[in-house]
């Protein structure tokens, strides 16, 4: 099986190296921005709206005059740049139709890029080549990288390379055509050697995740935590002289606050999800009405920061390479109100009860966990059971899981 992969990673550049990407970068943002004006200007003007190619051709003949600063970087810079546009405006009219077709989203019309956003990226293709420690880009040359053996070097196609600009730091990546063992062998393979367990995942604001198997996967809370000394940049920005040397330094601080807060978060949902892939043979969430939670203000902040969406996102594009299938209970499956080892379902199960009492059965369990494990029986709920709303009482877990279950109710101590 042939997948694409993407590798993202660090430069370690000199300054006439950073001097050179910064050019690069603002050719790309200047023929982004030269091309939307002109195809605004066409369209405007009632005349046939210029695509990447048209404009490319337009922009060779500029570079033989007023535009000879464009030989100093590789033609790839803006001519991949009109490539993004051309595809900022498919997706915008992409976008048009859904809209016409009633669906309730922003349409959005692509925007010019400002250099108050960073610096920006620019694409190169061509003549890539890896090695351990640098990266060979056309016209910018040999590129240190500040991880070494991290781009892999073997058997893989190098399409393109991307490189970014964020906080003052570079970054370069490429997208590689790769071969990877087929998912149906593997599958074979490993179920010989060790089942690997179906896992129920509670998705929650207090822990990012709570697996039924009692492992607990702590919030990093990045932003809560980093929220103080943001704000305290944030009023450094506002107090500096528009224009000023300080305010451009303290808005530099500020972006990379935010950068760090981001790289935290996403450090932690990294791993969460590649530990599920890798160990679990499915995995099954529940599914979050994450927009209509969103529009709960207290909530907001806190839903924001853990990123659902990209927890699933994750879980599913890794499953794909390891082999776990991510499942997804609906809405109405009671996996809060249920009790995970008699089945009894609560009519009432308010929000702020951080723990589960059954009345039948007596146990009492931590809350998430109780919805993991619920979650864990999704797969084999029978339809009566994925639906129930809260009256009779059902027939609980198996036996042998209702064993574990007794298990994990002890290890769950330390969480109530
Ligand atoms: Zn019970």
């Amino acid at each position: 099986m042939i997948v694409l992969r993407a590798f993202k990673t660090e430069l370690d550049l000199n300054n006439r190296q950073k001097t050179a990407c910064a050019q690069h970068a603002g050719a790309a943002r200047w023929a982004y921005n030269w091309g939307l004006a002109r195809k605004i200007e066409a369209y405007q003007t009632g005349q046939k709206v210029p695509t990447a190619i048209d404009l490319h051709r337009e922009l060779n003949a500029l570079k033989k005059g007023e535009l000879a600063w464009l030989y100093e970087v590789s033609k790839c810079a803006p001519q991949e740049a009109l490539r993004n546009l051309d595809q900022a405006y498919a997706h915008f009219f992409r976008r048009v139709k859904k809209k016409k077709a009633g669906k309730k989203i922003q349409v959005g019309f692509p925007r010019f890029k400002s250099k108050k956003n960073g610096l920006g990226s620019f694409r190169l293709t061509g003549a890539i080549h890896v090695f351990e420690k640098a990266i060979q880009l056309p016209r910018l040359g040999r590129l240190r990288l500040k991880e070494r053996g991290y781009l892999p070097l073997d058997g893989v196609k190098v399409l393109s390379a991307t490189v970014s600009e964020q906080g003052g730091r570079w970054f370069v990546s490429v997208p590689v055509e790769m071969s990877q063992p087929d998912q149906t062998h593997r599958l074979a393979f490993g179920a010989g050697q060790t089942a690997k367990p179906v896992a129920g995942v509670d998705l929650g604001i207090l822990a990012l995740a709570t697996v039924s198997d009692g492992t607990r996967i702590e919030n990093p809370r990045a932003l809560k935590r980093n929220l103080g000394k943001i704000k305290r940049l944030q009023r450094s920005v506002s107090r500096q002289q528009k224009g000023s040397a300080n305010r451009r330094k303290a808005v530099q601080q500020l972006a990379r606050a935010h950068i760090r807060v981001a790289n935290i978060r996403k450090d932690t949902l990294h791993q969460a999800t590649s530990l599920l892939a890798r160990t679990k043979s499915a995995v099954v969430l529940e599914d979050l009405n994450v927009s209509g939670m969103m529009k709960n203000h207290h909530l907001a902040q806190a839903i924001a920061d853990v990123g659902f969406h990209e927890f699933r996102r994750q879980l599913t594009y890794k499953g794909e390479w390891y082999g776990c299938e991510v499942q997804v209970a609906d809405r109405f499956y009671p996996s809060t109100k249920r009790c995970s080892r008699c089945g009894n379902v609560k009519p009432e199960f308010d929000l702020s009860e951080r723990v589960y009492e059954c009345e039948v059965c007596h146990l009492i369990i931590d809350r998430d966990l109780n919805a993991a494990l619920n979650l864990e029986c999704w797969p084999t709920a029978s339809s009566a059971e994925r639906h129930a709303c809260g009256e009779g009482v059902r027939p609980g877990r198996p036996a042998v899981l209702d064993e574990a279950g007794t298990e994990r109710r002890s290890t769950s101590c330390r969480y109530v």
